[in-house]
Order: structure tokens, then sequence, then C-alpha cells
């Protein structure tokens, strides 16, 4: 038996094709057995905690580029592509998605689109599912599908792939995602200020959000009495001088000019708190959270409405803290004893059967990361 941050792996099977991926999945429904896919295996250790031992499905070998169109503007990946190989073929052709990812992000295409994580510039560009505009995947019960195209307007019936956004991998496997690239801009600039309470620093956002709306993202990241707040355009370099001018006018030098947006440190080791919310609501739970024993660090979004506070990992008063948490919000990583005291998916939801109903539907043997979600 290994153990996967966390989950019982009794087997791990390497998947050599869409159609040995469906032939998998069929024989585990028949048999009831627990899946677990894995892509980079970099986000196991979030989900409830589970006594599952989990037939593990290695999709390594599902990787590489299906068809890429640069004049197009359109590109389909096998989706066990590292992520690293996706944008390094999309820089050739100066071309991208709109997302920020660590230059050491060890994930997968289709490990991002299951996750659906994006970050402050989804404010300016939106998330990976405003992109996907198709997919190949194979449901619980084994049947292999597709889904939209490489057009990026066929849209007819139920977009099934933005369904599987966001899905952590509970209602279908992804084979392969079709993706509309981005073209990268001319220049990226990123203007940072610092202030030394949380009040003052979102303050700045609300400002900029008044005064800059035509910026890509903009966050707040600290703890104590250090907080940075960075402001990001994209654009000709002329128009981003503009920017620069009216940004000191109104609020004096930057303390810092980038021409990269600062990715916050990877929180797979301590738990995070992930919430969104609207403006008003985002700013008093960030501004409540930085009071609150057990925070270690935040970063806040105004405009997406994203606060993230790092958690102390053991922190005893985890239930308090997610007493307090208001709206959508779940909690990423930390280890299996911390999160039996913590709602890790949020609070009750009101849609739960229509969840329910889905997931019934895509995958009615309950094989697919049986125990990790909610349902
Ligand atoms: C802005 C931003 C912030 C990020 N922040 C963090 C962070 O704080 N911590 C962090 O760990 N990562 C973070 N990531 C991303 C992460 O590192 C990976 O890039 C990615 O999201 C997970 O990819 P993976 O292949 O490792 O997935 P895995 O860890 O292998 O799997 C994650 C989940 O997706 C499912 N899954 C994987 N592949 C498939 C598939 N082909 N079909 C269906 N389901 C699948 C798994 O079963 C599992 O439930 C961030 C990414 C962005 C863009």
């Amino acid at each position: 038996m290994q153990s996967s941050r966390g989950l019982n792996v009794s087997e791990t099977v390497v998947i050599e094709s869409p159609a040995h991926l469906a032939d998998v999945l069929a024989d585990a429904t028949a048999h009831r057995i627990a899946i677990l896919p894995i892509g980079g295996g970099t986000c196991l250790s979030t989900g409830l905690p589970t006594n599952e031992h989990y037939r593990a499905l290695d999709l390594s070998q599902l990787s590489g580029i299906e068809n890429y169109i640069p004049t197009d503007m359109t590109a389909s990946f096998l989706a066990g592509t590292p992520l690293r190989t996706v944008r390094a073929a999309l820089a050739e052709n100066g071309q991208e998605l709109p997302i920020d990812l660590a230059s050491d992000d060890e994930g997968t295409i289709g490990g991002l689109v299951a996750t659906g994580y994006s970050g402050a510039r989804r404010y300016g560009q939106g998330t990976l599912k405003d992109v996907l505009i198709g997919c190949e995947y194979v449901r619980g019960d084994g049947l292999l599908a597709k889904a939209g195209g490489m057009t990026v307007k066929n849209v007819s019936g139920f977009e099934v792939s933005r369904l599987l956004h966001g899905s952590w991998g509970s209602l279908a496997v992804l084979t392969r995602v079709n993706l509309k690239v981005l073209p990268r801009p001319k220049a990226d600039r990123t203007f940072v200020w610092q202030d030394s309470t949380l009040a003052a620093a979102l303050d700045r956002q609300v400002r900029f959000l008044t005064s800059f709306p035509g910026c890509i993202a903009m966050e707040t990241t600290g703890c104590g009495d250090r907080w940075t707040t960075a402001i990001r355009f994209a654009g000709r370099e002329s128009a981003l001088q503009d920017y620069q001018l009216q940004l000191s006018n109104a609020e004096g030098t930057p303390d810092a000019v980038l021409d990269e947006w600062p990715l916050p440190p990877s929180t797979e080791d301590n738990p995070c708190l992930v919430a969104n919310n609207p403006v008003e609501q985002s700013r008093g739970f960030a501004l409540m959270l930085s009071t609150h024993q057990g925070v270690n660090a935040l970063s806040i979004s105004l405009p997406t409405g994203t606060v993230r506070a790092e958690l102390d990992s053991g922190l005893v008063a985890a239930r308090e803290i997610t007493t307090h948490a208001e709206g959508l919000w779940m909690i990423e990583g930390g280890d299996p004893d911390w999160k039996r005291d913590a709602a890790i998916w949020g609070p009750g939801r009101q849609d739960i059967a229509v969840a329910q109903a889905v997931k019934d539907q895509f995958d009615p043997g309950n094989i697919l990361n049986r125990g990790r979600l909610f349902i």
C-alpha cells in the first residue's frame, strides 16, 4: 500500500490511451473500485480525508500536443501534458494562456482544468473555463465522449467542457483539452506600493478599481504591518508609460515596478482558505481574518472577490475560522488530521441535489475521487 499525499493507493494503472482508460473505468464501475486520477500530483492534498483504497491512474503517457494552429489561435493538448510543455510551445509563437504559473509548477493541463485554478488575472482575462472550447473525456461508467471542438464559436447544446472545469476529477477523466490561446502582450508591467495597514492597502485597491478599470489584475498580499499592493497592466509600451504617469500622480511614486507579476509561494504544506465573494464582503472578511489568530498570511484581490488565507497547520480553532467564513469558500491542502476538524468544501450547499444528480449521471458507480469531494 502506498500513500499519495495522505490518500491510500492500493495499485497504480498507467493509462496508455483513451480506449484503455475507458476499459479501466468500466471495470472499476463494475467492481465498485475507487479511482484516483493523477496528473502531476501537485494538488492531491486538497479534499476530504478518506479511508478509501484507491486504484490510481497515472495519466503521464497521455501527453503531447495534438493540434496547434497558431494562426487560428487554438491548441489541443493531451490531458497529461506538463504545463511547462504547454507554456513553452505557446511562447515559441508569442502566445499564452490567461494564467500565471510558477516556473517550477509540476502540474498538467488536465489537472489545471480539473482544479479550476485561476489567479488575480481572472479580473482582466477570465479563467481557463473561458478559453476551453472543447475536450475529450471518459465518464465514470467508461463512456468515451467528446464535447465542443476546435472552433471558438461552435456552441450548441450543453457545454460539458465547462462543467468539467473545476470538478476535481469527480465526474470524468479528461483525456484531451482544446483551448483558445491569447497573444502575449507586447509589454506587461506591475506597479507596487507598500502600506502598514491592510485597511489602507484595500482602500488603495478600491481607488484603483474606480480609476483604473483597464488593469488586468490587482492584489494585496502580506500580514501584520507589511502589506504589498500590486496593480498590473498589459499592452503597448507607450500605454503602460501613460498608466505609470497617471498612477504616480494619483498614488505617489510606486515602491517597485516589475516586468513580471509576483506569484505567491505555493501553500501545499499549510492549509489555505480560499473565499470568493462580492467586493464589500471580501473586504470585511479580509479585515476580520487579518486580526484572527492562526492566519499566517493573506492575499486579497477585490475585483475578483478572492481572499486567500494561509492558515497555521497546527491551528486548533479551524472550525472557528470556517464559522466566520461567508459566501463561497473552500480549504486547499492541509494534513488529514487537521482537516477532520474543518469543512473543506465550504458551507452546506443549497444546490447539493443538482450536484448529486449530475454526479449520478456521469459517475453512476461513484468511483471517481470517491470520498474526497462533498458528494
Ligand atoms: C493562479 C494559480 C494558483 C495556484 N495555486 C496553487 C496552490 O496554491 N497550491 C497548489 O498545489 N497548486 C496551485 N496551482 C496549480 C497546480 O500547481 C497545478 O498546476 C494544477 O492545478 C494541478 O495539476 P496536477 O496535474 O498536478 O493535478 P493533480 O494534483 O494530479 O490532481 C488534482 C485534481 O485533479 C484531478 N485530475 C488530475 N488530472 C485529471 C484529468 N486529466 N482529468 C480529470 N481529473 C484530473 C485529480 O484527481 C485531483 O482531484 C495554482 C495554479 C494557478 C494558475
